[in-house]
């Protein structure tokens, strides 16, 4: 685990970017707080009739280019400290792919296995009634992230509506994007980080002569954003030869079916004993030899411990923050290049948009449309990132920064500050 909290994380890397272009230092004190923090305690009624208490929150780091935009997450670790590193990520991540939006993220402290899908629908509409006006369809966005999905982003979807005037209900469905597609969702929006990722590596390969039909690579998480990745590198023929989640590790150097592990986890609820694999250890997991490494689980893995052990060459950020300041330093020293979280898991919020803008023009995308456009925009900001890189001789994750900063200075330049 890291020594220091994911806030300070965010403000290391933050202040690193800042200082390499002199950020204005007005602007500096502005973007490095949160706008808004809510915490709610709210109460729910359990199936044995008993009343249980939950504490949630929404983080608002930052609005100025757009209306709040980021991921509710159910975890027993979610705190304020985390929220807030999360939705600052969530600024400049949409800063770096040019969508107009801010940051937000919130979540609710809890470990979703251990309640009843009715305690899990109950608990959700009633975080979404406790933050009341604190979202909406052109105020703040929320979305899935780790442990919500479609499903709980329809029930946020119709909690939210039954508390409008009939008349506002209709024109409201953005108030969530990730939902079910038949409740207003996009097609295409549940695989688009991964599908975000595989198009960044896609570049990458392109961009170093890199054939990736005898590529291999290791995945930490096997949800919707490790999944989906590795199923769309399958047709490209990599390997994956390691996988982790939160149930183990396991190995095996002739690769792992993605689909097949898909299917397997689906029954068994493990990927452990999935057949031709070997279960090893973390320590072993992550000095599995590959081409990539793609950390799709949660923050923090990649550390002083971790970073010296992984045998890859290039590390493909799925998760936010999966890679702390220590962990960074030694990839760097190790001449590992990593593809940071706010460029190369943007697929899903670039989808999200896409989600909110059909839903405003009461629109239909087919998948083509979605991601073609999806490609484009992530592709672009690929493009400008390693543009960045090379003008200031930075890291990928400082010229990324760089990206968002200089936007963001931008605008808060013109506008001025009220009053
Ligand atoms: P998910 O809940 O679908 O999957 C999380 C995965 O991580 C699961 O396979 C779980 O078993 C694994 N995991 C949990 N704890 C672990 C541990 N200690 N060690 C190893 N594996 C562990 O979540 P997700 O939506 O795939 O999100 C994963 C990461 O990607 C998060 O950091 C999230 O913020 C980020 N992200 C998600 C999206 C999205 O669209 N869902 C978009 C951008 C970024």
């Amino acid at each position: 685990m890291s020594k220091v909290s994911l806030f300070e994380t965010v403000a290391q890397q933050y202040n690193k970017a800042a200082d390499r272009i002199k950020l204005d230092p007005e602007i500096r004190k502005i973007l490095a707080k949160p706008m808004n923090e809510l915490v709610v305690n709210f109460p729910v009624k359990m199936d044995d009739g008993h009343i249980q208490i939950f504490t949630g929150y929404r983080v608002q780091h930052n609005n100025v280019m757009g209306p709040f935009k980021g991921g509710l997450r159910y975890h027993p670790m979610v705190n304020i400290d985390e929220v807030r590193a999360l939705a600052a990520w969530m600024t400049w991540k949409v800063a770096v792919t040019g969508i107009p939006y801010g940051g937000a993220k919130g979540g609710i402290q809890l470990d979703p296995k251990k309640y009843s899908i009715n305690e899990l629908e109950r608990i959700t509409r009633r975080f979404t009634y406790a933050l009341g006006d604190s979202i909406g369809p052109d105020y703040d966005i929320p979305a899935p992230d780790v442990n919500t999905n479609p499903q709980i982003m329809a029930w946020i979807l119709d909690t939210y509506l039954s508390t409008l005037p009939p008349q506002e209900r209709l024109r409201s469905i953005h108030v969530v994007t990730g939902k079910p597609v038949e409740s207003g969702g996009s097609i295409g929006r549940n695989k688009a980080t991964g599908q975000g990722i595989v198009f960044c590596i896609e570049k990458w390969a392109k961009d170093n002569c890199f054939d990736l039909s005898k590529a291999s690579y290791a995945v930490q998480g096997f949800g919707n954003v490790g999944s989906w990745s590795a199923r769309l590198l399958k047709p490209h023929g990599l390997k994956m030869v390691a996988v982790e989640d939160v149930s183990g590790a396991i190995v095996n150097p002739e690769g792992i079916d993605p689909d097949a592990l898909q299917a397997y986890l689906t029954e068994k609820k493990t990927i452990l004993g999935f057949p031709g694999s070997k279960t090893v250890d973390h320590a072993t997991f992550f000095s599995t030899p590959a081409d990539f490494f793609i950390p799709a689980a949660l923050e923090n893995q990649i550390t002083a411990e971790t970073a010296p052990l992984l045998k890859v060459q290039v590390v493909f950020e799925g998760a936010n923050g999966p890679t702390d300041t220590e962990g960074d330093a030694v990839l760097q020293a190790r001449k590992i290049e990593l593809i940071p979280d706010i460029l190369c898991n943007s697929g899903g919020v670039i989808v999200s948009y896409f989600e909110w803008l059909q839903n405003k023009r009461s629109e239909s995308w087919d998948l083509e449309e979605v991601d073609s456009k999806l490609k484009k925009r992530i592709c672009n900001a690929y493009d400008r990132v390693k543009e960045t890189r090379t003008e200031l001789d930075v890291d990928w994750r400082t010229a990324a920064y760089v990206v968002a900063l200089r936007r963001l200075e931008i605008v808060y330049k013109e506008r001025g500050i009220f009053p």
